[in-house]
C-alpha cells in the first residue's frame, strides 16, 4: 500500500527525523491560508500523488509570495500530472502539500528495501540525491553504498555514522544524520514497510539533516497490525 508524501513525513516526524513545516489541503484557499500560517519568504507547493518524480513532471514548484502560492496552487490542483512512475495517463492532483522552502546545501539519497540475498534490511545511500535513484544504479552504481542490518540490534551508530561518510555529509553534521538514517530505519521495521525512501535527505545552510521528500510502501499483508495507517 502506498501513501502520500505529507503522511510518510507524519510517520518519519514521529520517528525523530527532522521534516520541513507543512501543511497538507485541498482547495486554493486552504493553500492560501496555509501559506500565510507557515510565513515566508519561500513556500514550495506539492502535488501529492501516489508516485514520484513530481518535480520533473511539473508538480512540485517554488513560490516566492503568498500570490504566487495561489497561482502555482491552482495550476497543480486538478492536473493530470504524468511522471515517469505514473504511466501516461498520469494521476488527478487532488492534494497539495504547502512547506516552508529549505536551504538546500546538497540532497543525498537514503532508502531501505529488504535484500533477498542477504535476507536482511538493507540500506542504501548515495550523495547523488534528488535525482532518479535508479539511474545512479545504472550508470555509477559505485556511488550507492550500502549496510546491511541485523534486525535484532537495528541500524548501529557505526553503520550509520559509515554511510554518513561515504556519501560526503560534512563531520559536524554526522551525528544529525544518525538521528535521521536510525529514524528511518525505525520506521521501517516498526511499520512493516516494504520501501522506505527520503530522496532527496538534505544538508540545509544550517547543517541540519533533513528529510525533503519520503516514500513509505506498506506491506498489505501486514496492515492489521497497524491500524493508524
Ligand atoms: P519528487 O521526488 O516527486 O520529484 P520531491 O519532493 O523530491 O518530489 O521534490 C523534488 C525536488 O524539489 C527536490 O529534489 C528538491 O530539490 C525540491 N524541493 C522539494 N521540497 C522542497 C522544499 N521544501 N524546499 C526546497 N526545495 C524543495
Ligand atoms: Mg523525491
Amino acid at each position: 500500500m502506498k501513501i502520500h508524501e505529507y503522511q510518510g513525513k507524519e510517520i518519519l516526524k514521529r520517528y525523530g527525523v527532522q521534516v520541513p513545516r507543512s501543511i497538507a489541503c485541498h482547495t486554493v484557499d486552504e493553500a492560501v491560508s496555509a501559506a500565510e500560517t507557515l510565513g515566508g519568504p519561500v513556500w514550495v507547493v506539492k502535488a501529492q500523488i501516489h508516485a514520484g518524480g513530481r518535480g520533473k513532471g511539473g508538480g512540485v514548484k517554488v513560490a516566492k509570495s503568498v500570490e504566487d502560492v495561489r497561482t502555482r496552487a491552482s495550476e497543480i490542483l486538478g492536473m493530470q500530472l504524468v511522471t515517469h512512475q505514473t504511466g501516461p495517463q498520469g494521476q488527478k492532483v487532488r492534494r497539495l502539500l504547502i512547506e516552508e522552502g529549505a536551504d538546500i546545501r546538497h540532497e543525498y539519497y537514503v532508502g531501505l528495501v529488504i535484500d533477498r540475498g542477504c535476507q536482511r534490511p538493507v540500506m542504501m545511500a548515495s550523495s547523488e540525491g534528488g535525482m532518479d535513484i535508479e539511474e545512479v544504479a545504472e550508470h555509477t552504481p559505485e556511488k550507492i553504498f550500502k549496510a546491511e542490518i541485523n534486525p535484532t540490534v537495528g541500524l548501529t551508530d557505526e553503520q550509520a555514522d559509515d554511510l554518513s561518510h561515504k556519501i560526503g555529509i560534512p563531520d559536524a553534521s554526522v551525528a544529525r544524520a544518525r538521528v535521521a538514517l536510525q529514524g528511518l530505519y525505525k520506521a521501517f521495521w516498526e511499520t512493516d514497510s516494504a520501501l522506505a525512501e527520503i530522496n532527496p535527505l538534505i544538508l540545509a545552510g544550517s547543517g541540519d539533516i533533513i528529510a525533503l521528500d519520503a516514500k513509505l510502501n506498506f506491506d498489505s499483508n501486514a496492515l492489521f497490525r497497524h491500524p493508524e495507517i
